[in-house]
């Protein structure tokens, strides 16, 4: 796994690989923490994602399909008003996924377009945020990952993930529509894509019938479908080998190449 001291460390690196190229950094005034469109491409492995989390009824179909696949994991990005609402209607809820191995990600606690707050004002959203999770799991979590509201990097944005380690990330493949779309989208999908998912089942975007399905397709390849911050672990592995480090010598590694 990776520390958070490792993600710190990383933050000015980790802007100079291939996977937060996209975005024209020239955009942003001060680009203070690595953008992550999509992991490693060098290893069998994909990471689903799901924004939003309003819904009690859809988070039940995901909690059932994730029941089917023990072996897949997935990053939650609730906004934080879903915590305490959702948690009433069903308590206990985030918690079970999280005892599961799903992750979490902070993705606002209004869902404003954040390009509008002062950049203390994003943090404080985080800190709120933050300790809405912690409430709702009777523990605080380790939190390595933010997606913005409407997928708007900002500086704002980028100055909280900044002053809380956190590394922004949006997405390779979009999970939205209906289902024969999405599974289009997948059959192309290259090693470490990030899917982007919303905790949504209805006529026009049937995420969760999407969810279902593609986790067998991947099985079926034997890619593994796993949280962020595993998929991170690989980017990190690239880091350091890109470095003139040895391929696979594991955690030693940071100690070796980092310091
Ligand atoms: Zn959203």
């Amino acid at each position: 796994m990776i520390t958070r001291r490792d993600f710190l460390k990383l933050g000015g690196a980790a802007l100079l690989t291939a996977a937060f190229t996209k975005l024209k950094l020239s955009q942003l005034n001060n680009p203070t923490a690595p953008i992550l469109y999509h992991g490693s491409r060098r290893y069998p492995r994909v990471a689903f994602t799901y924004d939003d989390c309003q819904l009690v009824t859809r988070l039940h179909m995901l909690e059932d399909i994730l029941n089917q696949h023990p072996e897949a994991h997935v990053t939650l990005f609730p906004v934080g008003n879903a915590l305490a609402t959702v948690d009433q209607k069903d308590p206990g809820l985030w918690k079970r996924f999280y005892e599961k191995g799903h992750e979490f990600g902070y993705h606002s606690f209004y869902h404003d377009n954040l390009a509008l707050y002062k950049p203390q004002q994003v943090v404080n959203d985080y800190d709120k945020w933050l300790n809405a999770l912690t409430q709702v799991l009777g523990t605080q979590p380790t939190v390595h990952f933010a997606r913005p509201p409407y997928d708007i990097i900002s500086d704002p944005f980028m100055y909280m993930c900044g002053q809380r380690g956190l590394v922004a990330t949006l997405f390779s493949i979009g999970g939205g529509g209906p289902s024969s779309y999405v599974m289009n989208a997948i059959r192309k999908y290259q090693n470490g894509d990030i899917i982007q998912f919303h905790t949504r089942e209805q006529p026009d975007s049937q995420d969760m019938t999407s969810t279902s399905q593609a986790i067998p397709f991947f099985n079926g390849l034997g890619v593994r479908c796993v949280t962020l911050s595993q998929l991170y672990d690989d980017v990190l592995r690239d880091q350091f080998n890109s470095n003139g480090c040895e391929v696979g010598a594991g955690a030693s590694l940071t100690r070796t190449c980092l310091e």
